[in-house]
């Protein structure tokens, strides 16, 4: 069977209803393709404390739980692992995001999130996020 990883994404929303995407850099599998800022799910962590610290890491944005608001998840087999991935909007935030790990960050209408190529399990995570917005 294959091995379950769990990652958790955000669609961090700006007061124009933009969506935040990070471009994961050279180096890390599926480098170039854009995807929704989050990660792996620590061993005895909550996917909101996932978040709030992934945030805080990969773009140096503070958030609370009470802001993590679930839409919807993706379930993808990836040729040796099976990924779980909810997506939570983030409306309320703090600090200007930058990318710390040196990914580029663009802010984008959900109907244009098309034009990005992302990894195949954020892909049906789009329409979700047009219908909310
Ligand atoms: O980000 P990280 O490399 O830790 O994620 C583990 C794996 O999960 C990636 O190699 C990728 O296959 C998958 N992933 C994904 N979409 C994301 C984040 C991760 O498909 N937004």
């Amino acid at each position: 069977m294959k091995r379950l990883v769990l990652v958790v994404a955000c669609a961090l929303l700006d007061a124009d209803n933009r969506v935040l995407i990070a471009q994961r850099p050279p180096g890390k599998t599926l480098a170039g393709l854009w995807e929704f800022p989050g990660g792996k799910v620590e061993p005895g962590e909550s996917p909101e404390a996932t978040l709030i610290r992934e945030l805080k890491e990969e773009l140096g944005v503070d958030t609370e739980a009470a802001c993590l608001a679930p839409l919807t998840f993706a379930s993808h087999a990836y040729e040796d692992f099976h990924l779980l991935m909810p997506l939570y909007v983030c409306r309320r935030w703090r600090g200007l995001p930058q990318g710390l790990e040196g990914q580029a960050l663009k802010w984008v209408r959900a109907r244009a999130l098309r034009d990005y190529p992302m990894p195949p399990a954020d892909e049906p995570l789009i329409a979700p996020l047009i219908d909310l917005l």
